[in-house]
This record gives structure tokens, C-alpha cells and sequence, in this order.
């Protein structure tokens, strides 16, 4: 596995694989890797000549009050996991180099951004779209892979990739969960005892709400209800219920057809999300 830090030696060795008509698939992450990062990896390894795993916190998707400083970096470890995953590049952009002096432009997630936690990180999703199309300028990738885990980011990823034409494609692969059902991320790493003891209850509550909608409930505000009941004894705050179409992320009031169950909730400082796609 070669690290490449600078951005044009990264596109340079992008372009050497196109010419050799090799592909590329591109896993982007913030690194502190787990499982989750590791499956996107493997499939990644699978379906391409090529595979490239870039670890880059980004400063602009952050609030100010948010954990930028104190994200988990945990790069060397991030490197021996990605070498037995057999990754070719591990790519390590700087960020005075990915934001210069002078850096202006913006992609906007839109109204997409606005929804579940856009309400809650404003920016947020218009730092992720310009970081990722920064990227997938850099690497130009035939595939890049995104968890499930974070489905409102990929839903608004897709939109981008359709909305700029962008020639790729992107793919959402399963949430990877710990044995007690709560999704891996990065941020677990800051819960204390008791509240890794709690965490799962947020995969509780979708299980609960999936049996509830299975057994006939359609009426979206007593589920959000129930879920709530289900869920502030455990946690600290919720900051959203949601059940949303699955494509259009719009508020309904009936489960008619395939539905998004989103969860976001703190316990202490950490902030956790969960979502599960339910279909007809
Ligand atoms: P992050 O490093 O948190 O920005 O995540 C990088 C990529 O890994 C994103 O596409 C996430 O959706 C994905 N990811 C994070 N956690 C998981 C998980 N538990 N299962 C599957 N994918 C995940």
C-alpha cells in the first residue's frame, strides 16, 4: 500500500490507472477505523482493479461547537488495517492543501441538507458535498463506496453525482453493527461505560418501531410516539424521531409504501445516529 499525500501525485496516479483502463474504487472516510469503513473496503477490493482509501477529517463539515479538535486520529492503526485489506492507496490530504488561501467555492446540499441532522448541524451536508467532490476530482473514481449508516449523507452524495454528472458511481452498502445491535462509528469511542451500556437501546427502538409497523400501525405520529416512550428513559436527549419517504425524505403521516426510520439522540456529550430503511 503507497500513501499519497499531495493532491496531484494523487491524480497523477489516477490517470496512470485509466490509461491501463484500470478501476478505481474510492472508499472516503475521517478515519479512526472500524468495521463498518472495513466492509466498504472489502467490497471496494472485490469489484475493482484498484482500490483507494482516503482518511481526511474535514474542517467544514463541522460546526464551531462540534468535536473537529478532538476527533479520534488514529492513524497508525488506520494503516495497518487498510494494508491487510490489501488497499493500493491510502490517500492523505492535507488540510492547507484541500483549502488553500483564497479557497471560495461551495457545493450546497440543498433541500436535502436541511432535513433529520441538518436541522441539527447547519453546514454540515455543504461540507460534505464540496469535500467529496474535491475528492472525487482528485481520485476519479469508477465506484465510490458509502454506508447506510449515514443515509441522509448518502441520498444527498447521489443527488450530487446525478445533479454535476459526475462519472461514477456510488454505492450504499449495510449498516456493520457491534453484537448488542449498535452501529459502529468512530464516536463510540468517547461513550463512557454506562452510556456504551445504553447505546443499543437506539437499535432497540427500530427494531420496536419495525414490529410495531409489521403488526398494522400506519399512523406515523403515534409511532414517533412510541419510539419517543421507548427511548427517553435511556438516552439523554432525542434530538429527532423521523419517518420520512425513502427517496424524497419528505415528512408523511401514513406508512403506506418503503420508509426511512431515522434516530439521532445524545447520551452526555456524544451525539449518536440510526436509521433503518423499512420496505413494503
Ligand atoms: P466516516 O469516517 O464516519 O466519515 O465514515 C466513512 C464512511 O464509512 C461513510 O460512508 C460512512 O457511512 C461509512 N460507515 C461509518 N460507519 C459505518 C457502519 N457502522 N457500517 C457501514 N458503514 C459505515
Amino acid at each position: 500500500m503507497k500513501k499519497i499525500v499531495s493532491l496531484s501525485e494523487m491524480t497523477a496516479w489516477s490517470l496512470r490507472q485509466a490509461k491501463q483502463s484500470h478501476s478505481i474504487g474510492f472508499v472516503p472516510t475521517m478515519g479512526a477505523l472500524h468495521e463498518g469503513h472495513l466492509s466498504l473496503v472489502r467490497t471496494a477490493r472485490k469489484k475493482n482493479k484498484r482500490v483507494v482509501v482516503s482518511v481526511f477529517v474535514n474542517p467544514t463539515q463541522f460546526g464551531p461547537k462540534e468535536d473537529f479538535k478532538k476527533y479520534p486520529r488514529t492513524l497508525a492503526q488506520d494503516e495497518r488495517l487498510l494494508k491487510k485489506e490489501k488497499a493500493d492507496i491510502l490517500f492523505l490530504p492535507k488540510v492547507t492543501e484541500m483549502y488553500p488561501k483564497g479557497f471560495q467555492t461551495e457545493v450546497k446540499a440543498g433541500k436535502l441538507g436541511l432535513r433529520l441532522c441538518g436541522q441539527f448541524r447547519a453546514g454540515h451536508f455543504d461540507g460534505v458535498c464540496t469535500v467529496v467532490a474535491k475528492l472525487f476530482n482528485l481520485v476519479r473514481p469508477t465506484k465510490a463506496y458509502f454506508g447506510q449508516k449515514d443515509y441522509q449523507q448518502a441520498v444527498i452524495l447521489k443527488r450530487m453525482v446525478k445533479d454535476l454528472n459526475m462519472p461514477l458511481a456510488l454505492e450504499v452498502l449495510p449498516t456493520i453493527r457491534e453484537m448488542d445491535g449498535l452501529a459502529m462509528s468512530s464516536r463510540n469511542a468517547y461513550l463512557s461505560e454506562l452510556q456504551r451500556a445504553k447505546a443499543p437501546m437506539i437499535y432497540l427502538a427500530l427494531e420496536y418501531a419495525e414490529q410495531l409497523i409489521r403488526s398494522g400501525e400506519t399512523n406515523v405520529a403515534q409511532l414517533k410516539k412510541d419510539i419517543q416512550k421507548s427511548l427517553e428513559p435511556v438516552v439523554d436527549k432525542i434530538q429527532y424521531v423521523e419517518i420520512l419517504d425513502l427517496e424524497s425524505l419528505e415528512n408523511i403521516k401514513q406508512v403506506t409504501g418503503d420508509i426511512l426510520l431515522g434516530i439521532a439522540c445524545t447520551l452526555g456529550k456524544t451525539r449518536l445516529i440510526d436509521n433503518r430503511v423499512i420496505k413494503k
